[in-house]
């Protein structure tokens, strides 16, 4: 089974999760934001899911399954997350790329291009209470590990505690960024609801990348 196939399989236990959270998020994002975050976690997960098999059934390789599947998740999940989650996928593709399976190394700029590529386009800063309060301490907790000589599903899991660690301590931030901003102050006491689901997607699917 070729690296294409763990990453069809990685997204798959994203939608698995989404699908479970989908309630939880939305209630989360009700306090402050919209309440969509749920609805459009699931919408942009499932478009990718579909698109990642279609790919992989064709015949496409690791990099532009994950590529297709960030191009679906961008344009049917509606939303700043939905946009956010698309072109990071995008980048990690286009970094990881089609000669499977990637290095450790090469699996940490795969991540350290999606968080890249999603400080790029939203400018969201650490602190502004947003996904990228998570994201960052993922990337650079997988990164230094990788650097480190640690083995890639160790440091993956590593990571992922860092995150969502830092995902609920968010909770005591006021929103900066994003439709949660007007009504920041309703928000104490709750995580961001783009953080909790980046950690806890980020968490389920490291068993299939690494
Ligand atoms: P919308 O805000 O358009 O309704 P969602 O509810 O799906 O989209 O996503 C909200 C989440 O998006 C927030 O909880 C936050 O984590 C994230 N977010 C909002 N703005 C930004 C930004 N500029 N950069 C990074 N993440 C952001
Ligand atoms: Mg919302
Ligand atoms: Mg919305």
């Amino acid at each position: 089974r070729g690296y294409a196939a763990a990453c069809v399989e990685a997204i798959g236990a994203a939608r698995t999760l989404l699908h479970g959270a989908e309630e939880r998020l939305g209630r989360m994002d009700a306090i402050a934001g919209d309440g969509d975050h749920g609805r459009g976690m699931v919408r942009g997960v499932d478009a990718a899911a579909a698109a990642a098999s279609a790919a992989l059934t064709a015949g496409a390789g690791a990099g532009d399954v994950l590529a297709a599947a960030g191009d679906a998740w961008a344009d049917k999940a509606g939303g700043t997350s939905g946009v956010l989650w698309g072109a990071g996928l995008r980048a990690f593709g286009e970094t990881v790329g089609n000669s499977s399976p990637p290095g450790a190394p090469v699996l940490a700029a795969g991540v350290t291009a999606f968080a890249d590529r999603i400080v790029q386009l939203g400018k969201a800063e650490i602190g502004d209470k947003t996904m990228v309060d998570a994201l960052l301490p993922f990337a650079s907790t997988f990164s230094r590990a990788v650097a480190d000589g640690a083995e890639p599903g160790l440091a993956w899991q590593d990571a992922a505690r860092e995150a969502a660690a830092a995902a609920e301590a968010t909770a005591d931030l006021l929103p900066l960024k994003g439709r949660a901003r007007p009504l920041a102050e309703k928000s104490l006491g709750t995580a961001d609801p783009g953080a909790t689901s980046l950690a806890m997607v980020f968490a389920v699917m490291g068993p299939h990348f690494t």
